[in-house]
């Protein structure tokens, strides 16, 4: 067993999967969180009817809170990030291929995907989709049949591609297991830190993998938050099943999802840029219920369970910052709208800088 020291500096999915890895090495690791386990019961959003102190605001929470928790390259592809295409597909196939290794089952939510199209122009795009994951070699099934596939589909969906290797998470049974893993390893837990330096006390190589949050701890990283709205409805006695897939659609040009849960599903999601504000507006909830319910119209008799948002770590580029800073200090940061999915990717790069380093 090695004696080298690891501190990581962030407790999301990020952080918890490099965390973890390290751990697996054999390596002395310390997390620097903001909260953990209990104190993540008030999400810090509208909640089932329940007052609260702080409206809108995540209280330290992260991303890794609110997220869809959707591992799904193909179906979230778009020409132009062939990069990320070919990054999240090998990020996909740890996923397939160990990283679910010592956490419960009951993480994983889905096991394929159906992208649909609502309109003709949605139609067209989905055949952009498709025809461009071709030329990439990672061709999918176009279906005009999706109703048969998803009977919870709205009447006259008919168009669609399959992706059938794509799975789904529960992003919180997700962060608490790794949490619990990391614990097992003996890895430690430590309050979060205002300075680089303090972080560093004790250890020998640092990691900065605290999102959005980064460029306080190293200025000039390029990473900007990117705020999302997204629901949680819950299943209802007498309400249709809950589906089995995630379901992903252009609603007259606006993309919405819909992954399932052990007990509802999330929708997702918005994106646009609006500082830290953390607050759910109407507008964005009211057209994130509007487009569900226009794919799926039987979820309007779910349970409105909680409405959140949360900050996506961004990049201009929308590709991850995983590299070394110094001889001390590697950053894991800038994941956007795929720090799930990019999770075990950048465990093993990280992994791989450490033991570079000691080579
Ligand atoms: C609405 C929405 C939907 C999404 N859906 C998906 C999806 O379906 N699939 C997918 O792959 N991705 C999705 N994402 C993106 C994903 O959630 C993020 O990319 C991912 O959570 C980033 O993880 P992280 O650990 O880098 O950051 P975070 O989850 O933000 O975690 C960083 C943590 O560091 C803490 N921190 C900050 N400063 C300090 C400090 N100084 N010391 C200690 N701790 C600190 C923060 O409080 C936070 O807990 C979604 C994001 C949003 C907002």
């Amino acid at each position: 067993m090695s004696n080298e020291s690891l501190a990581v500096i962030g407790g999301g999915v990020i952080g918890l999967a490099v965390a973890r890895r390290a751990a697996l090495d054999g390596l002395s690791v310390r997390v620097h969180r903001t909260s953990g386990g209990q104190e993540r019961s008030d999400p810090g959003s509208y909640s089932g009817g329940q007052e609260r102190s702080d409206p809108g605001n995540n209280p330290g929470l992260g991303a890794s809170w609110v997220a869809g928790g959707m591992l799904t390259p193909h179906s979230e592809g778009w020409p132009g990030e062939e990069q990320l295409l070919a990054l999240g597909l090998e990020s996909l196939r740890l996923w397939h291929g160990g990283f679910l290794d010592g956490l419960p089952d009951d993480v994983v939510t889905a096991r394929e995907s159906l992208v649909v199209a609502v309109d003709r122009a949605d139609a067209a795009d989905l055949r952009t989709v498709a025809q461009w994951l071709s030329a990439q070699g990672h061709p999918v099934t176009l279906t005009t049949a999706a109703r048969d596939i998803e009977p919870l589909l709205a009447q006259g969906i008919r168009h669609g591609l399959i992706a059938s290797d794509e799975l789904a998470v529960d992003n919180r049974k997700l962060v608490a297991a790794l949490e619990s893993h990391c614990e097992q390893l003996g890895v430690r837990w430590a309050p979060p830190v205002d300075r680089l330096d303090d972080a560093r006390v004790g250890v020998d190589t640092t990691v900065i993998a605290n999102g959005i949050d980064a460029p306080r701890l190293w200025p000039g990283l390029p990473v900007r938050p990117v705020k999302g709205e997204v629901l949680r409805l819950r299943w209802r006695r007498g309400c249709m099943p809950v589906p089995q897939r995630v379901v992903r659609a252009r609603v007259h040009g606006r993309p919405v999802y819909v992954v399932p849960r052990a007990d509802g599903v999330v929708v997702g999601a918005t994106q646009y840029e609006h500082g830290r504000d953390t607050a759910p507006s109407v507008t964005g909830v009211r057209e994130l219920l509007d487009d569900a319910c226009a794919v799926m119209p039987a979820l309007g008799e779910y349970e409105l369970a909680e409405c959140a948002a949360g900050l996506r770590p961004m990049t201009p580029d929308n590709m991850p910052i995983v590299r070394r800073l110094d001889e001390r200090t590697l950053v894991a940061t800038g994941h956007g709208r795929s720090g799930f999915l990019l999770a075990p990717w950048t465990a093993e790069r990280i992994a791989a800088e450490l033991i570079g380093a000691r080579a």
